[in-house]
């Protein structure tokens, strides 16, 4: 672990000395960085598959290919997103020109979590670095199989007067928080969240918060049963349910609840066969710790039913293959139901009901959906965070939007009409 003041010292000499801000440099690192996703595939999946037991196609899906998509949007888009933007004028401006320029922030802090720990710890990265950004980043310690390629292999592909791995736990991680950053990102649970956010306001630092909940899924009678369960299996199981995003729980009736259950009984054993825990398309629970963090937590997907609001299960995030199926009386309930809690990170609803859409009331809305041209997650609390990125809303995430305003000297005689005494302001005019 290296937070020394002497490597964050390196970095904020390199911003300062403007080398980050050219849209040429900018490019040359994002341009690394795909050549660091491309020459390390292997690895990477190696290294993935020791973490966390993922298959490559998991890998490559949700993790390789996904940051290599990240990389070549930003460098199609770069000029596009760097362009300073014009904005509409008034009497006052009206002789100026005004604009909205988009400025590196200076010295970024990224702060990664194990679920994901290629593609959360490098999306961000490629948004600091098109934004003209120096970048520490501390990957998570406890995915270790990628921590030590991330902290080997790919400082060799980016400029290291501008870029730095430090590594470590929450002991380490505290320690790196009391350094003044310009700017903090990180992802993970709420309760860290909470001391990354106080830690930042020490020296009032901007931060965006991508952390974790539960994710309601409201399933309406009109349904196709096997539809649903194969679409809420596959999301439920993917990464063995330790994905932010994935649906917590399900909401539905009695009814619904006895044709799904069979239906979820077909989509896994499909998936997974009739031994899950040796399936190869199954991963696993990244720890002995995090395995042991409920005693109802098995390796195998699981399906729980009558499960009520007051059991242990929904108190918190599961992040394991875990379903439980909670009955409500209709659409009503379950958006009351949902409204009476933290806002969630995603919601999920299976519907042939239009009513059932994003424009229903409060939050109980439509809300997963994720690819680069729409922000993730947005605005949400405790549960969701704060801040949002992906394509261009990471650049915009990791820019700071100056306002701007260029004022002609020439054109002193107009300016006049303004200056004080304002005694004789109505003969100005
Ligand atoms: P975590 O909060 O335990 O750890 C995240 C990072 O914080 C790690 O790098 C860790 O080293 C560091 N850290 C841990 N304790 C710390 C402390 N006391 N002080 C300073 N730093 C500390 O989260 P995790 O277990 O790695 O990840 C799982 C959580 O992340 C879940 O809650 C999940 O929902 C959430 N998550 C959110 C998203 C999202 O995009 N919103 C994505 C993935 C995971």
């Amino acid at each position: 672990m290296d937070p020394s003041a002497d490597t964050l010292q390196r970095l904020r000499e390199t911003f300062r000395s403007g080398r980050t801000r050219p849209a040429e440099f900018r490019a040359s690192q994002l341009k690394a960085l795909g050549r660091f996703l491309q020459e390390n595939k292997q690895l990477l999946q190696e290294a993935l598959a020791r973490d966390l037991r993922k298959s490559a196609f998991e890998g490559d899906l949700s993790e390789i290919i996904t940051c290599q998509n990240e990389v070549d949007l930003a460098l199609k888009n770069l000029h596009t997103w760097m362009k300073d933007q014009p904005v509409a004028k008034n009497l006052l401006t009206q002789l100026s020109s005004a604009f909205i320029r988009k400025e590196p922030f200076g010295l970024v802090l990224i702060i990664a979590p194990w679920n994901y720990p290629v593609n959360l710890t490098l999306i961000p990265l490629v948004g600091a670095l098109a934004a003209g950004n120096c970048v520490v980043l501390k990957p998570s310690e406890i995915s270790k199989g990628t921590e030590k390629v991330l902290a080997e292999v790919l400082p060799r592909y980016l400029d290291q007067s501008c870029f730095a791995v430090v590594l470590g736990g929450p002991e380490e991680t505290g320690q790196l928080l009391e350094h003044k950053f310009d700017y903090i990102f990180f992802t993970g649970s709420p309760r860290v969240g909470k001391i990354v956010m106080a830690a930042a306001a020490k020296h009032l630092t901007p931060v965006t918060l991508e952390l974790g909940g539960k994710n309601p899924c409201y399933v309406d009678d009109d349904c196709d049963p096997q539809t649903v369960a194969n679409r809420v299996a596959l999301f439920r199981y993917f990464n063995t349910g330790q994905t932010c995003v994935a649906p917590d729980y399900i909401l539905c009736s009695p009814e619904t609840q006895a044709r799904l259950l069979p239906a979820l009984q077909s989509a896994i054993s499909r998936f997974y066969g009739d031994d899950p825990r040796g399936s190869p398309d199954l991963g696993r629970i990244i720890n002995h710790k995090h395995f042991q963090r409920r005693p109802l937590c098995p390796a195998a997907p699981t399906v729980l039913v009558d499960v009520r609001d007051t059991e242990p299960v929904m108190q918190e995030e599961i992040f394991g293959p875990i379903l439980p199926i909670l009955n409500v009386r209709g659409l009503d309930e379950a958006i009351d139901f949902i409204n009476r809690r933290e806002k969630p990170l995603a919601l999920y609803a299976f519907s042939n009901n239009s009513q059932v859409g994003p424009d229903r009331g409060g939050h109980g809305r439509v809300h997963k959906c994720e690819t680069s041209r729409v922000p993730f997650p947005g605005h949400l609390g405790a549960s969701g965070g704060m801040g949002r990125y992906h394509g261009e809303f990471s650049f915009d995430t990791f820019s700071h939007h100056r306002a701007c305003l260029l004022s002609h000297s020439d054109l002193e005689k107009l300016n006049e009409i303004r200056y004080p005494p304002y005694s004789d302001w109505n003969q100005r005019l």
